[in-house]
C-alpha cells in the first residue's frame, strides 16, 4: 500500500555535516536573531546543529546539584559530537529567560543576567575540560537601550 504524503518541502536536503553546535534556549522569540549572529557574525554554516532545551546550557552547570539533568544533556552533546564531528560549540543565553525566572536556584542578591552570565562561563569551561579539542564560545543576547525590537549580543 502507497503512503500517503501530505507536504513536500521545496528545500533541498544537505547532507554535508556541519562543523558548529549551537546550544540555546527554545525559546522562539530570539531564534531569527541567534541564526542571524550565528550565520553572519560567527559564520556558523546555515544548517549547525541547533540544540535547544529550556534555560539552554543550565542543565550543564547541575553536575553536583542535579546530575541527571546534567547528563541528560551531555550524553546528548558527546553523542552529537561523535557522530557529527563537530569541531566547535556556541552557548547563547538571552535576557529575561522564562526558565531562569522559575527555577531559581541562586539567592536573590544576584540578577537573571549576572547568574545567566556565571553559568555561561561555568558552563564553557566544563564544555572545553570535556571536549578539549573543541573551540567553545559563548554569547548573551539580550535587547539594545530602550527599543525592545533591539537584539544585541556581548561574547561572555
Ligand atoms: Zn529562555
Amino acid at each position: 500500500m502507497a503512503v500517503e504524503t501530505i507536504y513536500e518541502s521545496k528545500v533541498p536536503w544537505n547532507p554535508k555535516r556541519p562543523d558548529t553546535a549551537i546550544i540555546s534556549c527554545v525559546d522562539g522569540r530570539w531564534r531569527a536573531q541567534i541564526q542571524d549572529f550565528t550565520i553572519n557574525y560567527l559564520k556558523a554554516d546555515l544548517h549547525a546543529d541547533f540544540l535547544a532545551v529550556p534555560g539552554g546550557i543550565e542543565p550543564l552547570t547541575l553536575f553536583d546539584l542535579v546530575p541527571k539533568d546534567f547528563n541528560f544533556l551531555r550524553r546528548r552533546l558527546e553523542s552529537l559530537i561523535q557522530a557529527h564531528g563537530t569541531k566547535r560549540i556556541v552557548a547563547i543565553a538571552h535576557q529575561d529567560c522564562a526558565w531562569y525566572k522559575q527555577h531559581k536556584r541562586f539567592s536573590s542578591t544576584i540578577d537573571l543576567r549576572e547568574r545567566q552570565i556565571l553559568d555561561l562561563r561555568r558552563a564553557a569551561s566544563r564544555l572545553r575540560e570535556t571536549f578539549p579539542e573543541l573551540t567553545v564560545e559563548s554569547y548573551f543576547a539580550f535587547h539594545a537601550g530602550d527599543n525592545p525590537e533591539r537584539v544585541v549580543f556581548e561574547p561572555v
